[in-house]
């Protein structure tokens, strides 16, 4: 133990002279490092600084290929910089016009209509995102783990060659290494024009509005960039292919799209795009087929966004030279419960692993879990079941568990009993909002004490209160438990413990009252 710590102590020297990179080797002496993590997002960042807390020799390669209209970023990944956090803020940015208006009949005297600045609100979210690259480059300093700013291709089992962008390369070995590539949007270029439009990883860095708006898609990423667009108040329409939210509870996603559609995002149901061409005046103008009367609109926007998935970062990885396999299907990496893949010591964890939820709580839980089993003589595999989360629309949806259609799947719809109720936020009540979406609804076994299986919240920041109720539903909680448990007056989560309709019964799931 003492000459480890010694052995450690002089490692920890090395790396702070900066010799930790070339020279020095890792535990087994046979490999450059003991880890070796491709992809510095959330998932890799975790596993990375996890693993250098066991002193072992750990280094991560993070490198941001330039979307196809040349936006570039920092370290950190899809989370930091193109997802959760620009749009969580750009998402509050829209909350609080509301806000503003709401503001009136509390006796603020704004004149009205507010202006927003949308090169003020963008400025200010790519500041923020940038002081959080650096904090993730000085936390990868402090935790002694080395960045390489190189894009990794596999060259065999225990060997990444990492590519500078300026071409140079360079040869690094590891005894056991973790793909964390997570993914990117796709861009349909089947359609003609394609190329013209942008994606997610664009919105975020626009210098300039965007205006006039169509985003095309109808799952997380289409609904929550499509609710802030309008929240800020541009023109904005989503085009759907087939249904909301495909995964999630179909009512649910209903009364979030209705909602939207009550506050000026229009919806182009049923339809999908042909054609995209650019008009003299720099408009880009749509041609789209209606799937229900099959008459093709047409329509002119300033911008075009798509939002139509978002394919795994695995084909530029050689990861064949490696022995990793894919889903040839879905691109993804084929992972074991350990998150093992088909090759010894290579591991893959995050959006970049097959049947994993595409969410960066789980890719950083996964990523310190294996850490921990590869290196802190752990065996707690990470749990994936009973995962919460939020769709940060303008009226928020949170969940966890089962979809009442899921659970009338598995369990036969004889089994099930469903709570629900229209609550009315008080938040709502002075300012006049329209509460006719804000639903909650609980599916639960229908025998004994009534396991609850999954529970579903539209309303005022359902993130807040959706994650306290994962607790219960991580423990089993039942109907009676929850039935029992005393509410907080006056909130929202409150109406969840209230729930005593079932939709069995036919009653009227109105709230009425306190
Ligand atoms: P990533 O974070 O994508 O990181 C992968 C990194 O690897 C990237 O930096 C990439 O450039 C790099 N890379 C790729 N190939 C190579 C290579 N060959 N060599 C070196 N580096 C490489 N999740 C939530 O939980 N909550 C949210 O609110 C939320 N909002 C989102 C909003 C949007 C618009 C989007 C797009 C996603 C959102 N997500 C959200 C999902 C979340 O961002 C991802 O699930 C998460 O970032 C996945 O982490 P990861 O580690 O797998 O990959
Ligand atoms: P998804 O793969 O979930 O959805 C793709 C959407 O695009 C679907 O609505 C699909 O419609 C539609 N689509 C696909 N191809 C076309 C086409 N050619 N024309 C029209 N529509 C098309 O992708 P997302 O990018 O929205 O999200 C990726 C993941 O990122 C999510 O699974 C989520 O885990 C994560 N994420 C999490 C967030 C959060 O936690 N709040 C926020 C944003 C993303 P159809 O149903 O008909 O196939």
């Amino acid at each position: 133990m003492a000459a480890l710590r010694v052995w450690s102590r002089c490692r920890r020297k090395a790396a702070d002279s900066g010799l930790g990179g070339a020279g020095a080797r890792g535990l087994t002496g046979k490999y450059e490092y003991d880890l070796l993590v491709i992809g510095g997002g959330s998932g890799g960042l975790a596993c990375s600084k996890e693993a250098a807390q066991y002193d072992r020799k750990v280094a991560v390669l993070d490198y941001v290929e330039a979307s196809p209209k040349g936006t570039r970023w920092g370290l950190g990944g899809t989370c930091v910089n193109v997802g959760c956090i620009p749009k969580k803020l750009m998402h509050q940015g829209a909350l609080l016009g509301g806000a503003i208006k709401d503001a009136k009949k509390y006796g603020w005297n704004i004149p009205l209509p507010v202006q927003h600045d949308w090169d003020i609100m963008a400025k200010a979210v790519q500041n923020y995102v940038k002081s959080l690259n650096w904090g993730h480059l000085v936390q990868l300093q402090d935790k002694k783990v080395k960045y390489l700013n190189l894009k990794g291709i596999f060259v065999d089992e225990h060997t990444v060659q990492g590519e500078s962008k300026k071409g140079k390369k360079t040869i690094l070995t590891a005894e056991n290494i973790v793909i964390a590539t997570g993914g990117r949007p796709k861009y349909p270029l089947e359609i003609p024009g394609a190329e013209l439009c942008i994606s997610s990883d664009d919105l975020f860095w626009l210098q300039d509005s965007p205006g006039k708006t169509l985003v095309v898609g109808a799952s997380y990423v289409a609904l929550e960039c499509a609710g802030f667009l309008t929240g800020v108040g541009l023109d904005t329409s989503i085009m759907v292919r087939s249904i909301p939210l495909r995964g999630f509870d179909q009512q649910m996603a209903h009364l979030v799209t209705d909602y939207m559609a009550s506050y000026g995002t229009r919806i182009f149901r049923k339809c999908i795009p042909i054609k995209i061409e650019k008009l003299d005046s720099g408009k880009l103008q749509v041609i789209w087929r209606n799937l229900e009367s099959n008459i093709e609109e047409r329509e002119s926007f300033d911008t075009v966004m798509w939002a139509v998935g978002r394919p795994p970062e695995t084909k530029g990885l050689s990861l064949d030279k490696a022995g990793v396999q894919i889903n040839p299907e879905t691109g993804k990496v084929i992972v074991g419960a350990s998150e093992e893949t088909s090759a010894s010591h290579i591991y893959a964890i995050g959006d970049i692993a097959e049947g994993r939820p595409e969410l960066t709580p789980t890719a950083i839980k996964a990523g310190k879990l294996l850490a921990r089993r590869l290196f802190g003589k752990s065996t707690e595999l990470m749990d994936y079941d009973n995962v919460a989360t939020t769709v940060f629309t303008p009226l928020e949806y949170g969940c966890v568990g089962l979809s009442e259609e899921e659970a009338i799947h598995r369990h036969g719809e004889e089994n099930i009993e469903v709570y629900h109720a229209y609550y009315k936020p008080l938040e709502f009540a002075v300012a006049e909002r329209d509460a006719t979406q804000c639903y909650i609804k609980m599916v639960c076994l229908r025998k004994g004490d009534q396991r609850i299986l999954g529970l579903h919240f539209i309303g005022p920041n359902a993130g807040e209160v959706i994650q306290g109720f994962a607790l219960g539903i991580k423990c089993n909680a039942t109907y009676s438990q929850l039935a029992s448990t005393v509410g907080i007056h006056p909130t929202c989560a409150e109406d969840v413990n209230k729930l005593n309709i079932t939709k069995r019964s036919g009653l009227d799931p109105t709230v009425t009252g306190c």
